[in-house]
This record gives C-alpha cells, structure tokens and sequence, in this order.
C-alpha cells in the first residue's frame, strides 16, 4: 500500500529528510529486505495479523525500522518507520505505531550484536511459557541456536497480576531485555516471544525453527521422556547450520511471492 493512501504523500526517504537531511536514510535494500522479512513471517506461520520484525538502521546504530501498526502480512516500503531507543519514531507523520515497539527498542539498546528481532505470538510456542517443567530447549538439529535453556519473561514480577501483559513502556522492555540477556531466544509467559539474530535472515530463520522445535518438543513429550541436544550438540550445530540459511531463505521468498 503506497504511503499516499494513508493521506500523507510522502515517501519514507522523505520523512527521514524531514528529520534534517543528513544523509542517513536506511538503505533500500534493507527496507526490502525487512518487508520480505515481514512477508515470509506471515507465510510460515510466526506472525499472523499480529507480531513484528524489526531491523537495526545500516547508518544510524542508535535507530531501528519497523512497519507501523498493521498486519505483517499486509506490509509495504512506505510502511516501514524509523524509530529511537526511547520508542518514538523519527517521524510517523501521524501513522499508528505498535504498542510493543518497546521490545525492540530495549533489546536492541541492550544487544549491539542484535541486528534484528522478532516478536511473535507463534502458537506452539507459547505452552512452553505456561508450564515450569516443561521448559523448551533444542530437540533437533535445527534448533541448537537456543542453547541450553531459553528464559522465561514473567511479566507479573514487574507489572503485577493485573497487566495486559503487554510490553509498553521502555521499562518493561529492558526488564524484558535483561531476562533476553545472551540468549538469542526469550519466551514470555502467556503471550509469546522475543527472538534476536545478527541479520534479519538469521532471525527469521530463528524465529521459523522456534516455533517448529515447539512443535516437535510438544510431540515427542507425549510419547516420554525427549533425549535433548547437549550443549556441545546446540553449539556446534547452530554453529553449521547458519551457513545454510541463505538456501532456507531463497526458498520462503519463493513461497511468500507466491511462486511455490
Ligand atoms: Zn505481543
């Protein structure tokens, strides 16, 4: 959807001039590359009309993009908005933002190594919030980017029991960030997940095998007692598998354009 048909007209290289001119709009292959992002989320059953993905900007460090508030499915180039750590976009020019835009802010303020994050609701992922003794940890092969153990964010410790459990405001966010710490995955309890990775395709391919680990740990608890990988076995693995994601990601881009 073209940035006019929300009644501004203007470009989002222009908002960024807007802002002082100074040269640092995001590179448009980023963009792209954050909308396919966005696409492909939707098509593998991360995100649905809810969930984002944001992208660290290529000249700004201190600045993220992410689409304004709609579904990911539904998102465009003009979509897609500049925001600082603090949660306020450079210029939304009066479009909704997402609530959650927070996340973000705080674990890209809290990780220099993240480049993108991925916040999604993806079903079978949010029983292992739910349940202590059962927590998710790497079943597969494909999985081994979430170590040993993947935190659980309890929002009640920091917004007590009556809270929409919702992260909006910069001070839940960096609790959030803090439970996140090194990790590259965090659950949170009745509500999703928060994924972080060194380049949106590392990220969305995180995000993916999250939720297809959670199916597969789901399954095989039902039939007993799951051999997970060692820590060696997450590492190493997650370690060859990265080189492999380019291959993953041709693929779901074919899907997501409708070509498969
Ligand atoms: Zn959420």
């Amino acid at each position: 959807m073209s940035a006019s048909a929300h009644g501004e007209g203007k470009s989002f290289t222009s908002l960024v001039a807007d802002k002082g001119g100074r040269g640092e709009a995001p590179g448009a292959g980023l963009i792209e590359e954050l909308v396919l992002a966005n696409h492909i989320l939707f098509r593998e059953g991360v995100v649905d009309g809810f969930g984002h993905v944001s992208v660290r900007h290529d000249k700004r460090p201190d600045r993220f993009l992410l689409a304004r508030n709609m579904a990911p499915a539904l998102v465009g180039p003009d979509d897609i908005l500049e925001f600082d750590f603090d949660g306020n976009p450079v210029n939304s020019n009066g479009r909704a933002v997402y609530i959650e835009r927070f996340i973000h802010a705080e674990v890209f303020r809290a990780r220099p190594d993240a480049m993108a994050v991925i916040h999604s609701h993806s079903p079978a992922v949010v029983p292992f919030s739910l349940v202590k003794s059962s927590p998710l940890r790497p079943i597969c092969h494909m999985s081994g980017f979430l170590g040993e153990e993947v935190p659980n964010f309890e929002i009640r410790d920091h917004a007590g029991d009556s809270s929409d459990l919702l992260i909006t405001n910069s001070r839940l966010g960096a609790a959030l960030a803090k439970t996140l710490g090194g990790c590259n995955c965090a659950l949170m309890r009745g509500h999703g997940s928060t994924i972080v990775g060194p380049s949106i395709r590392e990220a969305v391919f995180r995000a993916v095998y999250t939720e297809v680990n959670a199916r597969l740990q789901s399954e095989a608890l039902r039939l007993g007692e799951p051999t997970y990988l060692t820590e060696g076995e997450a590492r190493v693995s997650a370690a060859n598998i990265a080189s492999q994601i380019n291959r993953a990601w041709d693929f779901w881009r074919m899907r997501a354009e409708g070509k498969l």
